[in-house]
């Protein structure tokens, strides 16, 4: 099985990497983020409070999630846009902290894996424990501000609002218990900052090759 990980922060380039790479390896792709933004989502719609570990474990189990390259289906409900509003994007850290759900979402990763034959799988903890025998396992990351920056480019906004929340989300995303985002061992870091999709695309080409 060949799995490709790729973590790092908020705004680092994974999404777009992570496809571009997955067409050009004739793999599948994989946004685990969008798993934990489909489980904050459905609690949300549900009235179920995010803070409410058992009813959101039970909700992750129970319900069914398809994400693939067209948008993410909860329950045979589209909800592709709905979990890119702000109001998921700031309730996620619930989510993502709790280790119930995270152990679901994770069997659910590996299972998407076996059924794909691998492929290029994205978030925050794929190297260090998802997969920690991946055939490359890449981190991600780029100054905080030009983090924002492409965030604003690609969905408008204050600059400065975007780069506070964006620290905001790094820190609860770096220091929670289970799955923290750190670079893995034996993870190779790719900075992105100052290079366009082109130039990050042929760094990790390069060192796919000699990892292989
Ligand atoms: O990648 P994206 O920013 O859409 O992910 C949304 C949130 O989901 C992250 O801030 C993080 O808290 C959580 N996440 C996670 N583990 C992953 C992927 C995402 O905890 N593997």
């Amino acid at each position: 099985m060949r799995v490709i990980a790729i973590d790092g922060p908020a705004g680092a380039g994974k999404s777009t990497i992570a496809k571009a790479l997955a067409a050009r390896l004739g793999l599948e792709y994989l946004d685990t983020g969008a798993m934990y933004r489909a489980v904050t989502c459905a609690a949300l719609q549900r009235d179920i409070p995010v803070d409410d570990l058992s009813a959101v474990t039970e909700l992750a189990r129970t319900m069914a999630l398809d994400v693939d390259d067209r948008g993410v289906i909860v329950d045979g409900v589209d909800v592709t846009s709905a979990i890119r509003t702000p109001e998921v994007t700031e309730s996620v850290r619930w989510i993502a902290s709790n280790s119930d759900v995270r152990t679901e979402l994770r069997n659910r990763q590996r299972e998407w894996a076996d059924a794909h034959g691998g492929g290029v799988i994205e978030g925050r903890d794929i190297g260090s424990v998802v997969f920690p025998d991946a055939r490359l396992k890449l981190y991600l990351t780029a100054s905080p501000r030009v983090r924002a920056e492409r965030r604003v480019a690609e969905a408008g906004g204050d600059v400065d609002e975007i780069e506070r929340a964006i620290a905001s989300r790094d820190d609860s995303d770096t220091s929670r218990a289970d799955g923290p985002l750190r670079e893995a061992e034996g993870s190779r870091v790719v900075d992105t900052t100052g290079l366009d999709i082109d130039q990050v695309l042929e760094a990790i080409v390069r060192l796919l090759e000699e990892n292989e």
